[in-house]
């Protein structure tokens, strides 16, 4: 059995104490998109993590960790996570990284800073992990595979080549920046290919074998609906799939075996990077829910900004519940709420003078205000409760008024950010 563990929104959701908390009956845990830039934080008895590629399986000696092949797989950077994972006196995760995945090269990183400065202010907010410039390559068939490590240094050489050619012409003409030197490229892959040989492999066979051995398997998916180049707020996107149905592909699974989707939805909204962001606060109100917000702020765990807040978005909301494919809804940092009088929740957008409930294309979404209706706060701290019905009236009442206007059942309730802080309803 597949079960898939995906965020609503723009990411952030709280999707990597889930992952963990599902983890302990799970046997695989497996990244199947996206790459370094954005992360998971996780916090359990050895301590706080961030994870930005190793998959949330990782403190749990029972998992096999997969990075699938839909991964943007910075080498360097999943190694010096695996450090600092040892560094804190954990035991060696289990890691099998898939021959299929490809390789965000340094360049990828240098191109993604030249283009957000080419395009200065109207950049799209990138974190310049090369992740862009990685999913461009990939689809322009002009990546590198990790089994392309093994291949003979002329073949590896030529391919090389070709690419610096094309490479260099943008990086003379358009960017004015030093140019790629192919021998310099190649000892770049070798260097990956000594770390990468102990733990590539036949991912999608070895999927296949422990589903017909009965084995239960957890996606893990990075960011959130809408940052989906398909379905999300294009071209203020990622570059990858950010849905559930991508698990099938970017960990080489059939799409009939994944059939639970938990869905995570924060009790609030958060978003980084530019965008429409509908239901954003400003000012004192956002600062205060940003400070109070996660379980140390709502900063990125990748790049430390501080993120954008704003209210709980049953528009969008619904809508991701929706495209995800959602079977049940994680509700989680409710707890986070405790300290205001009264909660506004976005319950409509209001375009050209008309209110929809149904997440518009990008176009009019530029024109969308928030439509607000405001419930009474529960003013407690709500931490530590372990059943649905000791929640203060006001509490249940918030959770059920989201529940109904997105649609989807609210089936776990996240009240901190530890592994043993979930109420389970019904
Ligand atoms: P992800 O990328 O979806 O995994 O989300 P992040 O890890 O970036 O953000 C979630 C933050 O909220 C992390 O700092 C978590 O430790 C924290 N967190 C998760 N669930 C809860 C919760 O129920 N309450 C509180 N207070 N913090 C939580």
């Amino acid at each position: 059995m597949v079960q898939a563990v995906v965020g609503v929104n723009w990411g952030d959701e709280g999707k990597g104490k889930i992952t963990d908390m599902l983890a302990e009956s799970a046997d695989i845990v497996i990244r199947y998109q996206g790459g370094a830039n954005a992360g998971h934080t996780i916090v359990n008895e050895y301590g706080k993590f961030a994870l930005h590629t190793l998959p949330s399986g990782v403190f749990y000696q029972h998992i096999v960790n997969v990075i699938g092949n839909g991964v943007a797989l910075d080498i360097k950077k999943l190694f010096r996570e695996l450090q600092s994972i040892v560094e804190k006196n954990m035991p060696q995760p289990r890691l099998l990284v898939s021959d299929r995945a490809q390789m965000v090269m340094s360049y990828h990183v240098l191109f993604d800073q030249y283009e957000e400065e080419r395009l200065g202010g109207k950049s799209f907010g990138s974190t310049k992990s090369g992740i862009a410039p990685f999913y461009s390559d990939k689809f322009a068939k002009t990546g590198f595979q990790v089994s392309e490590l093994f291949l003979e240094k002329e073949v590896l050489m030529e391919k090389i080549k070709r690419i610096c050619e094309s490479k260099n012409v943008l990086l003379e003409y358009l960017y004015h920046k030093p140019l790629l030197v192919p021998e310099e490229i190649y000892e770049e892959l070798m260097e990956y290919k000594k770390l990468v040989e102990p733990y590539a492999g036949n991912v999608s066979r070895f999927l296949w074998e422990s589903l017909q051995s009965g084995k239960n398997i957890l996606l893990e998916g990075q960011l959130g609906a809408l940052k989906d180049p398909d379905h999300g707020i294009y071209p203020m996107v990622t570059s990858s799939s950010t849905l559930a149905a991508y698990g099938a592909i970017g960990a080489g699974l059939p799409p009939y075996e994944i059939t639970k989707v938990t869905t995570v939805c924060k009790a609030y909204s958060s978003a980084v990077g530019a965008g429409v962001f509908v239901s954003e606060i400003f000012g004192e109100e956002a600062e205060e829910l940003r400070r109070r917000g996660g379980d140390s702020g709502e900063y990125g765990a990748t790049t430390g900004r501080p993120r954008r807040m704003g209210w709980f978005d049953t528009v969008a909301s619904k809508y991701g519940c929706r495209i995800q494919g959602t079977t049940e809804v994680a509700f989680t940092v409710l707890d986070v709420l405790g300290y205001l009088d009264e909660i506004p929740v976005c319950v409509g957008y209001e375009i050209d003078g008309e209110v929809t409930t149904e997440f518009p294309t990008t176009d009019k979404l530029a024109k969308a205000k928030p439509v607000l209706e405001v419930l009474p706060g529960w003013k407690c701290d709500i931490r530590g409760i372990r059943s649905y019905g000791e929640l203060p009236e006001n509490c249940r009442r918030y959770i059920e008024f989201i529940e109904e206007k997105i649609g989807f059942p609210i089936t776990m309730i996240s009240n901190g950010p530890g592994r043993e802080d979930i109420i389970f309803k019904n």
